[in-house]
């Protein structure tokens, strides 16, 4: 690879002819990373062996972790899948396009290098103007994982795609920063009711009040030590991870502040560089060398949002030691709850 592509996608007639130069480069096997609503994605054509595998080589990515086929109408779903159980109609006609992934039975056009080896494929319509045009122009099918490097946070920018992957792919759109701000919410479809794998935007009831049956959650995420293999692969890597040493502090809310000063103190005290996530309620109560504030504790939405980038600057300060007030697991607060907790590891301190 010589040298990556920036382009600014901000009006109608840029847009055009960027994404014209965009899909030529998916439909010849080349590799373009691309705004969604959740996340940044690294997108190449998802039935062509070689753009999968260029796409694990650029992002460091085990090769058994499958990547999510994007499509943009739903009348492309029949060619990649072999079987369309009627709950994967209700819930595309409730939630697509957005930040739901099902998961479904391939056909054999799906390469095994985009499924990870699996007989099983993952497919999303995303709901962003800049990856539906892509998509399109890209051939239909394209397989993008976050556009981040295999085990930091995904991508909230197109900033933070260039500092991961900037000479090792072909072109970046820049679409400024994203909505949503966390992956997708992954269901499986394929064996009698339908399973969470991995929690997102869409949580457990809104699913559950689309298909009007009962919607589980796959046990690996409410149980990190109950010894089974999670369901979706990607969900056994420790992703997301800080290089600083992250431990989430939960309990009655005065006590959590307390003991986060205390120790963010003692941490200083003893050489560390020292990170605290907090709120905009609790900004004022900590000192240390980098504070965070996700937002408002009520504003689910704006923690979502704002998590990964700050995880990322923590990195780029070099912060040794990082403490983090939890957050409510209800509704949304499940997905975040969920990477916060594979970002420390699940390093929690009960106070
Ligand atoms: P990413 O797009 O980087 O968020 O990663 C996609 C994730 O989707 C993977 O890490 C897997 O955990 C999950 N996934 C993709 N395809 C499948 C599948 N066929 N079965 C189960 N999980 C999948
Ligand atoms: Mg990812």
């Amino acid at each position: 690879m010589e040298k990556t592509k920036f382009a600014a996608v901000s009006d109608a007639a840029t847009e055009k002819c960027v994404i014209e130069e965009a899909g030529r480069i998916l439909k010849e096997g080349g590799l373009v990373a691309f705004p969604t609503e959740t996340v940044y994605g690294l997108g190449g054509d998802a039935l062509c062996k070689e753009s999968s595998k260029k796409i694990y080589a650029a992002k460091g990515r085990p090769s058994d972790n499958p990547l999510i086929v994007h499509i943009c109408k739903w009348e492309d779903i029949y060619k990649i899948t072999s079987e369309i159980p009627p709950e994967a109609e209700k819930l595309a006609k409730a939630f697509w396009p957005g930040p739901l992934t099902m998961i479904l039975k391939k056909s054999d056009v799906v390469p095994p290098e985009t499924t990870g080896g699996l007989m099983t494929v993952a497919v999303r319509m995303p709901e962003h103007k800049i990856a539906l045009a892509l998509i399109e122009a890209g051939g239909g099918y394209v397989a993008a994982p976050s556009a981040n490097t295999s085990g930091r946070p995904s991508p909230t920018t197109a900033e933070h795609v260039k500092e991961d992957l900037d000479g090792k792919i072909d072109m970046i759109l820049d679409g400024g920063s994203v909505g949503i701000g966390l992956e997708s919410t992954i269901v499986d479809l394929t064996e009698g009711v339908p399973t969470i794998l991995r929690p997102g935007y869409i949580t457990q009831e809104m699913l559950e009040s689309a298909l009007k049956t009962d919607v589980k959650i796959d046990r690996t995420l409410l149980d990190a030590d109950c010894g089974q293999a999670p369901k979706a692969p990607g969900m056994k890597y420790r992703h997301y991870a800080p290089s600083g040493a992250l431990t989430i502090v939960s309990g009655e809310h005065k006590k959590v502040t307390e003991t986060i000063a205390r120790l963010a103190g003692e941490k200083a005290q003893a050489g560390e560089k020292v990170g605290v996530i907090c709120t905009d309620e609790t900004k004022a109560l900590y000192q240390a060398d980098c504070i965070e504030s996700v937002g408002a504790r009520k504003d689910e939405e704006a923690i979502a949002r704002h998590l990964y980038a700050i995880l990322r600057r923590f990195d780029d300060e070099h912060v040794t030691c990082i403490y983090s007030e939890a957050f409510s697991d209800k509704g949304i607060g499940q997905a975040i709850m969920n990477r916060l907790l594979k970002a420390a590891g699940h390093h929690v301190l009960y106070v």
